[in-house]
């Protein structure tokens, strides 16, 4: 129960659901378990349906009252003797939905389309930033822009200090907690409007500041160091302090044929110096 009433924190509801009867002993949402039955004909959620009740924890997909639907991650666990599932409930995007329902109005159904392409094929699924694939392609396009106006670029690359004992310590599920709410935390202080940070992968991040030169741009970097040193990562049995590095490279006019691929490069060889100052540093 106690994980229960900490997870809820970070899911769109939680549910304590006994095994063998599907009698529900605790949830977070004012719905009952018939909001969220499969009641539409639903493959996935047919399937989610028969997967529920095998040993590991489970992915499956329900659809709710008004037909949105919902991915519900199911885990077991012992609530004294009695054998329970933890079922963490996140609202679904309806891409499917939305291709075969042809929607009334076209223009808002290709603006809705791309949308949910954009957020299916440049989005990082764990914590909702910008991923890879939008680095790869927005990064050459910054520069671009820079070098043609004139404007510095700067780029930070961000590295969560000692993640792996997060993860060793608490367990892979509240590591993937903390990275959304670093993830979070970063972006929110990052609140220019032409700038935007991304997941790189792992436990790092990519921030991308058009217009700010380095100093400006280190100045940026340590405000995010103290925002995450200051920041509690709420964990079931108390909070998590965490420190993050940060490596700073502004483009210069002479680095005209550099590749982003150089360019986040050299950011991250200012990590890894940052790394071995001692971390919790901006290079
Ligand atoms: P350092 O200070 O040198 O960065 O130490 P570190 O432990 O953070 O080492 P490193 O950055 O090399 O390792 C990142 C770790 O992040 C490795 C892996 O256990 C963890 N990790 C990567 N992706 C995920 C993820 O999606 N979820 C979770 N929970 N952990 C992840
Ligand atoms: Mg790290």
């Amino acid at each position: 129960m106690q994980k229960a009433a900490f997870l809820k924190e970070f899911c769109y509801g939680v549910r304590i659901v006994g095994h063998d009867d599907g009698s529900v002993l605790y949830s977070s949402l004012p719905q009952t378990g018939e909001d969220f039955a499969p009641r539409y004909p639903d493959a996935d959620a047919a399937a989610g349906a028969r997967a529920f009740g095998r040993g590991e924890s489970e992915r499956s997909v329900y659809v709710g009252r008004n037909r949105e639907s919902y991915e519900i991650t199911s885990v077991p666990v012992m609530i004294g003797d009695a054998r329970c599932r933890l079922e963490m409930i996140q609202p679904r995007r309806r891409v499917i939905s939305a291709v075969t329902g042809g929607p009334a109005n076209v223009f808002d159904g290709q603006e809705y389309l791309s949308n949910t392409i954009e957020g299916m094929l440049l989005k990082d699924t764990l914590t909702g930033l910008y991923n890879r694939r939008y680095i790869d392609e927005s990064l050459p396009a910054a520069m671009s822009a820079a070098y043609e106006s004139g404007q510095p670029l700067s780029v930070i690359f961000a590295d969560i200090d000692q993640f792996k004992a997060v993860n060793d310590r608490y367990g892979h599920i509240a590591g993937d907690l903390v990275l959304q709410h670093v993830a979070q935390l970063l972006q929110k202080k990052v609140r220019r409007t032409d700038s935007w940070t991304a997941r790189y992968g792992g436990d790092e991040f990519v921030i991308c500041l058009p217009g700010v030169d380095a100093a400006s741009a280190r100045r940026i970097a340590n405000r995010l160091r103290v925002a995450v040193m200051s920041e509690r990562f709420p964990l079931e049995d108390g909070a998590l302090s965490l420190t993050c590095s940060f490596g700073v490279y502004a483009m210069e006019q002479s680095d005209f044929q550099l590749s982003a691929i150089m360019l986040l490069h050299r950011a991250d060889e200012n990590l890894y110096r940052a790394k071995h100052a001692g971390r919790n540093a901006v290079v």
